[in-house]
């Protein structure tokens, strides 16, 4: 059998990302490959870095992308801060912040769960209790925009709390970058990890992550070795540091990581607080539509990510169903629910360049038309 090229079907992606990808940003992929090591490619690394400086509103020298999606930055985080023993707070309110619990465990430290139902936001009352009640903790960690259930969380008071309590604070800010603030420095966050796949709207595959020098103290001063080579941030270093000659340490994704300087280029265009401000403005148009359809949210209004709707399924509809006729007819996506909420809510994402109201107007006929 002969297997020929592949030609993906066009889609609108409304999902928990994958988010619409721009042409620029597919067309800055398609340019030629260079060495990794070029002079060339080695300028737009340092541009790609105060790029991401911007996007994570930091001065952290450490801030580059690892060659991985978000679950790398994720481990990144955890591998290099976490040594065995050490106490670490997980705030779980969802699926994400079950993954760092698992993170904390694999790396040998002891989790410290602090749990809040589904579709609410962590609960700062409860993170204090557990630094009061464990005050030789190293690490909060929590998840900023929860995607499994649409929740966001404020990083400034939990950050706040780590730092007062001795401990570095780690935060999950994959769907949040761009989406809505991220403030590294101002919360004096420590480590924090995104994706490339959602509100910056490039390719999946690469995981910005920022770390403060509390953090890189941390790193340097431990006492047994990163267990991951390969996301060993001291080797690392050599590479994407500051003032690094640039060593090898693996072949980074050259084409990628074009496709995310031209995202992160696009985002400097826009700026910031425009792209904060568009994604809560189409959040306010697909709620409105939605509601005029009788379909209800399912996470309260104060904590709701507007990259990412967590809508109620109406009783007696068929969720798969209704989201493979929305893909198969109508070419959209839009997710399914995870864990607790499976087959209870979908999952409508308005991240980056699907934030339009181009976008808004095709999910909300298809909706109607399905639903009637
Ligand atoms: N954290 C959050 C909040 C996410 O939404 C995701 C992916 O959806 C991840 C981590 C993992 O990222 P990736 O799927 O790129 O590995």
């Amino acid at each position: 059998m002969t297997i020929s090229s592949f030609n993906p079907p066009l889609r609108t992606l409304m999902g928990p990302g994958p988010s619409d990808v721009h042409p620029r940003v597919l067309a800055a992929m398609a340019r030629p490959t260079v060495g990794h090591l070029d002079p060339a490619f080695i300028g737009m690394m340092d541009e790609v870095k105060s790029l991401l400086q911007y996007a994570f509103q930091t001065d952290n020298a450490l801030t580059f992308p690892i060659s991985a999606p978000g679950s790398a930055g994720m481990e990144s985080c955890f591998a290099n801060l976490v040594e065995p023993g050490d106490k670490v707070i997980v705030c779980i309110n969802g699926v994400f912040g079950l993954r760092m619990k698992e993170n904390v465990e694999r790396c040998g430290g002891v989790a410290i769960v602090v749990e809040d139902d589904w579709g609410c936001s962590v609960d700062a009352h409860k993170v204090e209790d557990a630094l009061k009640a464990n005050p030789d903790t190293k690490i909060v960690a929590f998840v900023q925009a929860e995607t499994s259930t649409g929740v966001h969380t404020d990083p400034l008071i939990l950050c706040k709390l780590a730092t007062r309590y001795g401990a570095l604070s780690l935060v999950d800010a994959v769907t949040a970058l761009a989406g809505v603030p991220v403030l590294v420095d101002d919360w004096g966050a420590d480590a924090v990890y995104a994706g490339t796949q959602k509100c910056l709207s490039c390719v999946p595959g690469l995981s910005p992550v920022t770390f403060s020098e509390r953090a890189l103290d941390k790193i340097r001063k431990r006492s047994s070795k990163v267990q991951s080579w390969f996301l060993d941030l001291n080797l690392i270093m050599g590479y994407w540091g500051e003032g690094a000659t640039r060593a090898y340490h693996h072949t980074a994704p050259v084409n990628a990581l074009y496709a995310l300087h031209e995202s992160l280029v696009m985002l400097q265009e826009e700026g910031l607080e425009n792209a904060w401000h568009r994604h809560a403005k189409m959040h306010l148009g697909l709620k409105a539509g939605l509601e005029a359809m009788g379909l209800e949210f399912a996470v309260d209004e104060m904590y709701r990510l507007p990259q990412l709707n967590a809508v109620k399924i109406p009783d007696g509809v068929d969720d798969a169903a209704l989201r493979k006729r929305a893909l198969e007819r109508y070419g959209l996506e839009i997710g399914a629910g995870l864990g607790a909420f499976a087959g209870k809510i979908w999952r409508i994402g308005l991240m980056g360049q699907s934030a339009t109201p181009r976008n808004i107007l095709l999910c909300l006929s298809t909706l109607e038309t399905l639903l009637s």
